[in-house]
């Protein structure tokens, strides 16, 4: 569910038109409807508020401080997983108390910093960082409070790049040796053990990967209890899918029902860190066409068709790096008759493109274009490349739209940039 949808032949977000954001703010730009992220987070947590549970938004998903904001206006917290997404959730309100802090390869300085902060506790995925984290907080005279991230070995049956609980996946701990890895934090006196952490991946949708992990997690949690840990917390990460094309991805409620149930009975809270499923399809990226032109291969009316957009690779990564299928849907309605079409971006490489072998609309030059579903993973995974700055963002409530991002200055490309003082100040053309 989000609120993009066709008013009078016009894309509007909630009350407002694309087409005027696209002439204020400039394309590329982000638009995320604000009514769509709060209907998100209040349907995540109604369906758990039979347990008690914390969400803590997996903020890599979208990072913008109003993203943010907007979640932790609900009561959200945080996960993060760098000390970048620390500083960005503190300035953004974030309480330290609903900080999870998840990640592989935690550096020292963003240990000493979210230890600092007081953060609620550290998903630690192997025994040296234990032992790293053990150190730190003897220094600060701190105890530090400890997850471990937990490898169950559950296939998600999603994309291999984003599934992160199988065994030769460089995340977590296997389930089977974690005991061991808590029976010696138990004993660390700057080690405080609060729970057992779990994520097996990302754009899940089916179920049962899901009650296969946290099934397992069960056994574990019972199994710690059992030794006298004192077990507050089970994080069972994020992951829950959304529909990009024709995926069917679980009800939330189903969803709940299966995590709630597995761990009923246990004096626990459930700590649950959705990321894509918030923002998902909150959030669009609009562009306009740049350029129409056939492609070279084949002859005659069916030729293939290259729909050049000023959005890039670099402005959406997923199509790129995944393969991922996002909608693209005219802005304005217009032509009916259809053609096959890549739509590509200006990036001078050949993988640099939004859609493939699609059929779409006979889009011409000038047309405002909406690449679906871009809230997640989008704006978070943009980059520069090809000297191109990021998109802007926008946040509309409403009839009212605020930038909530401004598009890259061009001088900001070179911020941090020195020439090297062995070399001329001044270019030689000999
Ligand atoms: C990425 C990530 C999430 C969020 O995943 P979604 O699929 O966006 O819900 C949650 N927890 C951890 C540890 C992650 O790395």
């Amino acid at each position: 569910m989000h609120h993009f949808a066709m008013k009078r032949g016009e894309m509007v977000c909630e009350g407002v038109p694309l087409g005027r954001i696209a002439d204020a703010v400039g394309t590329p730009v982000y638009v995320y409807s604000h009514a769509t992220l709060s209907h998100h987070y209040g349907v995540f947590d109604r369906v758990f508020s039979g347990t008690p549970h914390l969400i803590c938004y997996s903020m890599k998903a979208n990072p913008n401080g109003s993203i943010i904001r907007t979640f932790t206006n609900l009561g959200s917290g945080v996960d993060i997983v760098s000390g970048g997404e620390l500083s960005r959730a503190l300035a953004a309100g974030t309480p330290p108390s609903k900080i999870v802090y998840s990640g592989v390869g935690k550096m020292e300085w963003e240990i000493e910093e979210a230890l600092r902060r007081g953060i609620l506790m550290f998903n630690v995925e192997s025994r040296q960082e234990l032992e790293t984290i053990d150190a730190i907080a003897r220094k600060m005279r701190r105890r530090a409070p400890i997850a471990l991230r937990v490898n169950p070995d559950v296939d998600p049956k999603t994309h291999p790049y984003i599934s992160t609980g199988l065994k030769k996946n460089k995340f977590g701990i296997h389930i089977d040796q974690a005991i061991r890895d808590y029976e010696w934090a138990a004993r660390r006196r700057h080690i405080e053990v609060v729970g057992v952490d779990c994520h097996i991946g990302s754009q899940l949708t089916e179920i049962s990967p899901f009650v296969d992990a946290a099934g397992r997690v069960r056994a574990l949690v019972d199994r710690l209890i059992r030794k006298g840990l004192d077990i507050r917390f089970v994080d069972i990460g994020g992951g829950l899918g959304i529909t990009y094309e024709d995926e069917i991805p679980p009800d939330p409620r189903q969803y709940a029902d299966a995590i709630a149930g597995a761990f009923r009975g246990l004096p626990v809270t459930i700590i649950l860190e959705p990321g894509r499923v918030l923002v998902g399809n909150a959030g669009v990226l609009l562009t306009r066409m740049l350029y129409t032109k056939p492609s070279q291969e084949g002859a005659g009316k069916g030729k293939k068709q290259f729909f050049i957009v000023d959005a890039a690779m670099n402005d959406l990564a997923r199509p790129s790096l995944y393969g991922s299928y996002h909608a693209i849907v005219p802005v304005t309605k217009r032509t009916r008759r259809k053609v096959v079409a890549d739509v590509v971006g200006p990036i001078c490489e050949s993988g640099d493109f939004l859609a493939r072998d699609r059929e779409l609309p006979a889009f011409a030059a000038g047309d405002l274009v909406a690449v679906m579903s871009a809230g997640a993973y989008g704006f978070s995974m943009s980059s520069t490349y090809n000297s191109r700055p990021r998109a802007a963002e926008v946040m509309v409530s409403g009839s009212r739209f605020e930038v909530v991002r401004e598009r890259e200055p061009l001088r900001d490309l070179t911020r941090g940039e020195r020439t090297a003082s062995f070399l001329s100040r001044r270019g030689r053309t000999t």
